[in-house]
């Protein structure tokens, strides 16, 4: 019988990450999850998962995060990489500080944790790492600089990851969700407003708030389900592919940006901001 695969949801508090562990506590993993707001992943708990505090900045509690777990059930299994967002607002505007804060967060958070679980993944030899990158990995939009730095970034990252670990047995595996309702859209537009609404940029800062607001505001996004169901079926999967894009948008925005120009894709972004 194959032995029960102990997986580890970071960002499980809200929107995709409650959705991808719900599936794998479905699925019949054992599921840890972690957030900084553990009192949101109560109904997680009730599940049946392990709720972990975790602000993926803080290393003493990424290190705390692996110890239980490799005490409690042996190690992690399957890494799903999800915490993270979006700090919009024009580059002039954003302080280098809240820069370096998105990366921490979106990337090297997820860094450390990845390198705290691969001895166990290695000495094994196998395990999944999944990352949630986003469309925003390949395309941009104005105003997201530093948001689709972090995720650009990430691909990249996830691309070499691969290859050091395929001799290990290891698959790393990039999801790129399109637009999915979930808390992102007020996250990102509250700072956003308050760096760039009332400057050189006012005017575009308010066309794309309101962009967001329909977006996801009024549900024109997919269910977090969606992700939840393409990571079951990544997991599951004897060789998974490298990259799925999934949710509303990013198949047919991944393939614009594929087919055209950068003049042409600008054209195309800007088209939808004006
Ligand atoms: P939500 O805002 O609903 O969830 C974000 C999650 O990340 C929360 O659980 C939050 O937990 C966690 N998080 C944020 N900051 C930290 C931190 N410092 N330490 C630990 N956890 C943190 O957004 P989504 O579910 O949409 O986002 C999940 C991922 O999906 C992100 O990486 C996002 O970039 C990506 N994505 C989302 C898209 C969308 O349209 N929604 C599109 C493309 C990609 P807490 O605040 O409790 O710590």
């Amino acid at each position: 019988m194959n032995k029960q695969k102990v997986a580890l949801v970071t960002g499980a508090s809200s929107g995709i990450g409650k959705e991808i562990a719900k599936k794998l506590l479905q699925d019949g993993l054992i599921v840890y999850v972690a957030a900084r707001r553990v009192e949101k992943m109560q109904d997680l708990e009730s599940l049946g998962a392990t709720a972990l505090k975790m602000d993926i900045t803080q290393d003493e509690d990424i290190n705390q995060a692996v110890e239980q777990i490799t005490q409690e059930s042996g190690g992690v299994d399957v890494l799903v990489n999800n915490a993270g967002f979006g700090s919009y607002g024009a580059v002039e505007d954003t302080s280098i500080d809240d820069a370096r804060y998105q990366f921490e967060v979106n990337l090297f958070g997820l860094a450390a944790l990845t390198q705290k679980v691969l001895p166990h993944m290695r000495e094994q030899r196998s395990g999944t790492i999944i990352n949630i990158s986003s469309m925003g990995g390949k395309i941009y939009t104005p105003l997201g600089a530093w948001y689709h730095a972090t995720k650009h970034a990430l691909e990249g990252w996830s691309d070499c990851l691969r290859l050091e670990l395929d001799q290990f047995g290891i698959d790393v595996v990039i999801v790129e969700p399109g637009a999915i309702n979930t808390e992102f859209g007020d996250v990102m537009t509250g700072p956003m407003m308050e760096r760039s609404g009332n400057t050189a940029y006012g005017d575009l800062a308010k066309t794309i708030e309101k962009a967001v607001q329909q977006t996801y505001e009024k549900g024109n996004g997919s269910s977090p389900t969606v992700i939840a169901d393409t990571v079951s079926k990544a997991v599951k999967a004897k060789k998974p592919k490298t990259r799925y894009a999934v949710g509303s948008m990013a198949k047919p925005l991944l393939f614009m940006r594929w087919l055209l120009s950068d003049r042409l894709f600008d054209r195309a972004v800007m088209s939808q901001v004006k």
